[in-house]
């Protein structure tokens, strides 16, 4: 499923904080959004799934306006992991996992075979099965973030929003999050914070700096060395992986003028 981001523009109490963004995720692509901090990326995103409404612009989920579906259809095709996804849920990993399957449900229904196959098999895809019976209070940073994917999965959708996915992960969970989500086929589109991680993973980039667009096309082309001092204030090096001759970004601070 295509996702397409027109012209969106939103404001709080006036101050514009995301100015005419536009950029297309084509279908199965994993698209990243990088940026500093307060650069408007989760703003962006919000604006996808639905948390927030734009100020001007529109969103479409191939051709067809997300605002003009209702959130119980647009749920079925457009699953999120937000940034502050930390709702402190006093329900099981398996009962989390199942209110992915809301959108498929009748208002008052029971879970069906089906609902209960794909929330297993959300689980055991992220590696979380044998977690189906814990308190969901009770896990670990990196654990909770696999069973919030898992319930977007479980939510089958066509697209996945990701806002800084791999925040609170070690770095073994961050590849394995990633490389799950990149094999899911899904429509992808992510804000990402590590450089790296983005460059390795996403087909097209968007770097965003001040609510606005600056720069776009594939990691290797839009994160130079020029871009990287521009944008982030930093000076960057990029060498190849010794053994994948993948590009990997080094950091130092810019010299001082
Ligand atoms: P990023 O995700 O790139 O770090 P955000 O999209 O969260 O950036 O924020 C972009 C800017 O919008 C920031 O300056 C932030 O303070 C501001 N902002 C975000 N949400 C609100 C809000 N609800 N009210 C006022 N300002 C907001
Ligand atoms: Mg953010």
């Amino acid at each position: 499923m295509d996702v397409e981001i027109d012209d969106l523009t939103v404001e709080f109490s006036g101050a514009r904080v995301v100015q005419d963004i536009s950029l297309r995720a084509g279908s199965g692509r994993f698209v990243g959004l990088v940026g500093p901090n307060g650069s408007g990326k989760s703003t962006v995103l919000r604006c996808v799934y639905r948390a927030l409404r734009p100020t001007a612009g529109a969103v479409r989920l191939d051709g067809e306006d997300l605002l003009a579906m209702s959130t119980r259809e647009s749920a079925r095709r457009l699953a999120a992991l937000p940034q502050e996804a930390v709702a402190e849920f006093d329900f099981t990993v398996a009962e989390v996992v199942a209110m992915g399957r809301v959108p498929h449900q009748r208002a008052v229904a029971r879970d069906t075979d089906e609902d209960r196959r794909a929330c297993a098999a959300a689980l055991d895809g992220v590696g979380a099965g044998h977690l189906a019976g814990r308190g969901f209070l009770t896990l670990s940073g990196g654990e909770k973030q696999r069973v919030l994917i898992a319930r977007a999965l479980a939510q089958q959708p066509r697209v996945m929003v990701l806002d800084e996915p791999t925040n609170h992960l070690d770095i073994a969970q961050q590849l394995e999050v990633l490389s799950l989500v990149r094999t899911s086929g899904l429509t992808v589109l992510a804000a990402l914070h590590d450089l790296n991680l983005a460059a390795l993973h996403c087909d097209l980039v968007h770097v965003v700096d001040g609510g606005r667009i600056v720069a776009s096309g594939a990691p290797h082309d839009v994160l130079t060395p020029a871009l990287l001092a521009e944008v982030f204030g930093v000076r960057a090096h990029r060498v190849a992986h010794p053994e994948t001759g993948a590009v990997q970004l080094l950091f130092d601070r810019l010299p001082a003028q």
